[in-house]
């Protein structure tokens, strides 16, 4: 049986003594972190939670993150993991739609659970770090554990993290403990050698979100190697301790890079420890990757994936080797198509990356969707939407990604845009990942985003937003005729405007419609 828990219980009986979380001056053995989520898991018992029941966990990257997801899960219990950067309304839905009954909370954020909790089933509130004008601090809530590990079947759920989806509110992601134990492992399996005792891992990235919770944490403490939570993102915090705890593995999303290799001392950090860097949740800026490669020995390997397949699908594993520009191959056991709108299968060119102006886009690209042990149950009380997300074909359940791509003879896959992202101007279709990927390579840009805004005579016109380098001295003109030089007249931006700063979510992809709506 795959299950999240006995996974770590294993590494903690094979290596009680070696390094399972570091924090500051704290490490936690595996033998320690398994005592505390036994006791976390005893505590929950006796408030009265049993298996099935939601617990919401609402704290940034911390040690007591990592003992409140395994000790709940082992109490049997479901994570509601919760951004803590969202407010009281935000968690309202969250809350109620789950139905958790217990919050684990930073005590700053203590007062947004207080002024939702009347409408909520929320009874028991256990707060970490700082005073809390309620609820029960972290270390006291532990009560003397036991060994007990609750029984979970495989498709049980584990975790439901919510996320916004194309419109409306956020939808409740049933992740089993199948699906979540599978994406774990096969997070290991696609680094040379895998994850095992002697590997640390930055944990920037945050484990609200899938990304950080699977391919970051799980996986690392499913290897038995050391993980490192960062609470919050901040290049010249992160490189030093890279440097300091000579980690060996990173993952990060494309922002987090771009901001390393902007960083004025970028070259004074010692990354030599590194020996893989991932990057997903968006497509990294080629140029990005490569500045990122002159100033340190050690490569970005890209993946792709969803909150929906827990999340990884596809791997730039060096396994089988990168293609810089790919999403990579899908991982052992995950099924991947690039289908068009009636289910058609889309053939694949012979080989990518194609040249976007030399070949009409639109002939070779379709969504992509995907089937394996890691894609979700479902979403949490939604049947349309399931109904939506979800073709049975060929004796298999497709999930459709949302995202538009072609794919190559040898197996990789490319990612052209999210499908809600293409700008339709006069007919024309621009994806503005490709406009994007070119102002990267300008180099008075430091971040860019481009999107279609509504525009009377073409339906929608293309507009990027600019963020210059700190010295730059260019105009919105320049940026426009340099895009114009290089690519179809149709795609290059009508509009260019420089921002001080682009509004990002805390997992680096740009808000577009915040940029829209201005
Ligand atoms: P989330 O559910 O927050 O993990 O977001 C999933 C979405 O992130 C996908 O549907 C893609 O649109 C996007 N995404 C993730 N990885 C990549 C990648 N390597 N390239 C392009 N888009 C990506």
């Amino acid at each position: 049986m795959t299950n999240l828990v006995t996974s770590v219980q294993t590494v903690a009986s094979d290596h009680p003594d070696e390094p399972a979380v570091v924090y500051e001056d704290t490490e936690i053995t595996y033998g320690e972190l398994w005592a505390q989520t036994g006791q976390f898991a005893a505590a929950l018992r006796e408030a009265g939670a049993e298996p099935g029941d939601r617990v919401a966990v609402y704290l940034p990257n911390l040690p007591q993150f990592v003992v409140a997801f395994h000790g709940a899960l082992r109490a049997g219990c479901v994570v509601v993991p919760m951004n803590p950067q969202y407010k009281s309304r935000e968690i309202s839905h969250l809350l109620s739609d789950s139905g958790a009954e217990t919050v684990v909370a930073l005590a700053d954020l203590v007062p947004f659970v207080e002024e939702v909790r009347d409408d909520t089933d929320v009874e028991t509130l256990v707060t970490v770090g700082g005073e809390a004008d309620a609820g029960t601090p972290f270390r006291e809530f532990l009560t003397a554990g036991d060994d007990g590990v609750a029984e979970r079947a495989d498709d049980d759920v584990a975790v439901q993290p919510y996320t916004s989806g194309t419109t409306g509110q956020p939808k409740g992601v049933q992740l089993t403990h199948h699906n979540l134990a599978s994406n774990a492992s096969q997070s290991i399996d696609i680094i040379p050698d895998g994850i095992g005792p002697g590997d640390r891992q930055l944990g920037v990235l945050p484990l609200f979100h899938i990304y950080g919770m699977t391919v970051v944490m799980n996986a690392t403490l499913f290897g038995g190697g050391a993980y490192y939570p960062v609470p919050e993102w901040d290049a010249q915090t992160a490189l030093s301790l890279v440097e300091d705890a000579e980690l060996t593995l990173m993952h990060g999303v494309p922002a987090m890079y771009n901001d390393v290799i902007n960083q004025p001392n970028a070259e004074d950090f010692d990354l030599s420890s590194l020996r893989l860097c991932g990057v997903g949740g968006s497509g990294i800026p080629v140029e990005v990757l490569r500045r990122f490669e002159e100033l340190y020995p050690v490569k970005i390997y890209e993946g792709y994936g969803l909150t929906e397949t827990s999340p990884i699908t596809h791997f730039n594993s060096p396994n089988w080797g990168r293609r810089v520009g790919s999403i990579g191959k899908p991982l052992e056991g995950v099924h991947a198509r690039v289908v068009t709108g009636d289910f058609e299968e889309v053939a694949p060119v012979a080989e990518g990356p194609v040249d976007e102006d030399a070949v009409d886009t639109d002939e070779i690209t379709g969504e992509l969707v995907v089937s394996g042990p890691n894609v979700m149950k479902g979403y949490s009380g939604l049947p349309e939407a399931n109904r939506e997300a979800f073709t049975e074909a060929d004796g298999q359940k497709w999930f459709h990604t949302g995202d538009l791509g072609y794919h190559d003879e040898d197996g990789y896959f490319y990612v052209v845009d999210r499908k809600k992202h293409m700008i339709n101007t006069a007919g024309y279709n621009v994806y503005p990942r490709e406009v994007e990927e070119l102002l990267f390579e300008h180099e008075a840009v430091a971040d860019a985003a481009v999107v279609g805004i509504p525009d009377d005579r073409r339906g929608e016109t293309v507009k990027a937003f600019v963020v210059p380098t700190p010295d730059a001295d260019v105009t919105a003109d320049e940026i426009r005729q340099y895009c114009l030089d290089s690519m179809a007249e149709y795609k290059h931006p009508r509009e260019v405007e420089f921002v001080d700063e682009l509004p990002r979510t805390t997992t680096g992809k740009v808000k577009k419609h915040e940029l829209v709506e201005e």
